[in-house]
């Protein structure tokens, strides 16, 4: 079988390395010539929306899937014409537009900040009055790892921030004094069976991710499983989705949801019976979900901009690297460790132990 996939960055990259045991080849588009994925399969470089490449995948490929939000949502609506794709052009279409998103949430109960649509001044000046300060106003597409955003802190702030996103299309959100950030990482077959892995501790800097640990019989894991339930049953969402969550007491509040393989999801490779790249491949060619069941005690942290010292990092038992073969550069994630342990009193010793050696804050 031959899988298409819009995107050739480090997802592709790990789902082609999940895909290649299954016997299943991929073909990825993406315009970089330097794509890191390119090893792992074949690369057609050219734009996402190039007519002669996208005809091209649908004649080499029996399924088409994307790995990031970035890829045109009318590519796949041209591609989805001809070929099977996974997930379908929707669910990337409403993840694109935060106030589709959230009133998405909204409309199936699944609990938000509250939030109002932007397009002035003045809508934010009211939104700013009604929900209060503080708040956040984010662009209203092609807002990523924190891009596009700014925090109002007090109604005087209103103008500043508004130039200060373009004066764009928004949405903003009463800030939510969360405990921590979470996610929920699903996966779903066409036939509407989902599985689901456990809820994830996020930990950010600088708006990237920097560290993901996955819980063990978290209290909040059945209600953050009917929230991802509701979300992909309304969008007949096929393959792995990520939704993301803020931690307030007994409650979790949606903030926003991926519609691909997730950062927070790589402790998997390891850490877990079936990963979510291998998931997400068997959802898209129609083969029987795996056991996302964790095996023990493990953790994910991201490699951010600087390449480590490997050798200390392979020493460290139960630390799995992974390199993306990506260039070094400020703020870009080139790599992750994933660790595995025996016990939590043991992860807690080696993720300071590697966080340490990577230079983590
Ligand atoms: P986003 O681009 O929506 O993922 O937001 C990036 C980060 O900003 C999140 O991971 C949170 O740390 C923070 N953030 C976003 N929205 C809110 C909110 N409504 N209240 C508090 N913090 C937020």
């Amino acid at each position: 079988m031959n899988l298409g996939i819009l995107g050739g960055g480090q997802l592709a990259r790990m789902l082609a390395m999940a895909a290649h045991p299954l016997n299943i080849k991929c073909l990825f588009l993406d315009p970089a010539a330097d794509a890191c994925a390119a090893p792992m399969g074949n690369l057609l470089q050219a734009a996402y929306d190039d007519p002669a490449s996208l005809e091209h995948l649908s004649n080499e490929c029996d399924r088409i899937t994307f790995e990031f939000e970035n890829v045109p949502a009318r590519a796949l609506e041209i591609l989805e014409q001809s070929v099977a794709v996974a997930p379908a052009a929707v669910a990337l279409r409403s993840a694109n537009d935060r106030v589709v998103e959230k009133n998405l949430f909204h409309q199936l109960g699944i609990e938000t900040a509250p939030f109002a649509q932007i397009d002035s001044e003045q809508d934010l000046l009211q939104a700013a009055e009604k929900i209060g300060v503080p708040g956040i106003l984010k662009s209203r597409h092609s807002g990523y790892d924190g891009k596009g955003q700014a925090v109002i802190r007090d109604i005087q702030g209103v103008e500043q921030a508004w130039k200060s996103i373009g004066e764009v299309s928004a949405i903003y959100e009463g800030f939510v004094p969360f405990e921590s950030e979470a996610s929920i990482i699903a996966v779903r077959s066409s036939k509407g069976e989902i599985r689901f892995y456990p809820l994830v501790e996020n930990t950010h800097n600088n708006g990237i991710l920097t560290l993901s640990i996955p819980s063990e019989d978290h209290p909040l894991q059945a209600l953050a499983e009917s929230m991802v339930s509701k979300l992909s049953n309304e969008l007949n969402y096929v393959g792995v989705i990520a939704l993301e969550l803020f931690k307030v007491g007994d409650k979790l509040l949606a903030n926003e949801y991926s519609p691909r393989v997730h950062n927070s999801g790589h402790w998997t490779i390891e850490g877990a019976l079936t990963s979510q790249f291998e998931n997400h491949v068997r959802a898209v060619c129609d083969l029987p979900l795996g056991d996302t069941s964790a095996f023990g005690p493990s953790a994910m942290i991201n490699i951010v901009g600087k390449l480590p010292d490997i050798d200390a990092i392979l020493k460290v038992p139960g630390a799995h690297l992974h390199l993306y073969d990506k260039r070094a550069r400020t703020g870009r994630k080139i790599g992750h460790i994933t660790i595995c342990c025996k016990d939590r009193v043991e992860l807690k010793q080696r993720i300071e132990q590697v966080s340490n050696l990577i230079n983590i804050d």
